[in-house]
């Protein structure tokens, strides 16, 4: 998840991006209305913070720009500004929420994720096929009611087949989104990690999840016929 805050106060958005980045999301900041815009506008974030008082464009016309060139960023303001007029004017201009200085970063935060939850074509924080279920915040996968000892890698490998059920993947793709690597010769990586996988998501049970697609790649779904 990358997200953009447009602060001009330096202290407060260090704070912000360290809180953030802590908590697993990519940040850009941008120290003015303009560099805001532009960044808004040039990259695709999931979510931008806005201050309001920025020094040349405000927050604002800020949201006015992006809304305009047809970009639909959900925007969380950050203002102290805290009259109920500025609140509507906000949520007029199309922002999806308003936090008022000072506050704290865990209700930001909270903030952040209940905007991210919501925003259309985001990724839910539980992903479920049949008795499967993958909770990203807890980082906990489960089948039928029952905890699966996951390493971290087969855990992101089970999310990723999980977000694209019912999709082949091809071993070249997960090799590239699991391991972040080119594994154009060697995409028995793939099947043994896929494997062990199985082992622990399918084996035990008596409806298979994880399905080869031969000269393919795999594909997560309910019943598949082989
Ligand atoms: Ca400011």
């Amino acid at each position: 998840m990358r997200l953009l805050i447009v602060e001009d106060e330096k202290k407060t958005a260090a704070y912000l991006k360290k809180g953030l980045v802590e908590n697993g999301f990519v940040v850009d900041i941008a120290a003015n209305g303009e560099d805001g815009a532009h960044f808004a506008l040039t990259n695709d974030y999931d979510l931008i913070i806005l201050d309001i008082m920025l020094p040349g464009k405000d927050g604002w016309s800020v949201i006015t720009e992006i809304r305009k060139e047809g970009k639909e960023t959900p925007v969380l303001f950050l203002t102290a500004r805290d009259s109920i007029e500025d609140k509507v004017k906000g949520l007029k201009l199309g922002a999806d929420d308003y936090l008022i200085k000072p506050f704290s970063f865990s209700e930001l935060l909270a903030r952040v994720r209940s905007i991210l939850r919501r925003a259309p074509g985001r990724q839910p924080e539980l992903l479920k096929v049949a008795d499967l279920e993958v909770d990203l915040a807890r980082h906990k996968a489960t089948r039928g009611g029952k905890r699966l000892d996951l390493s971290p890698k087969e855990f992101i490998l089970l999310s990723f087949l999980m977000r694209r059920k019912g999709e082949v993947i091809s071993r070249t793709l997960i090799a590239e989104q699991v391991w972040d690597m080119n594994f154009d010769s060697d995409t028995n990586v793939v099947d043994v990690a896929i494997r062990r996988l199985r082992s622990k998501v399918d084996d035990p049970f008596t409806s298979k999840l994880i399905h080869t697609v031969r000269g393919m790649g795999y594909v997560l779904e309910e019943n598949k016929k082989e």
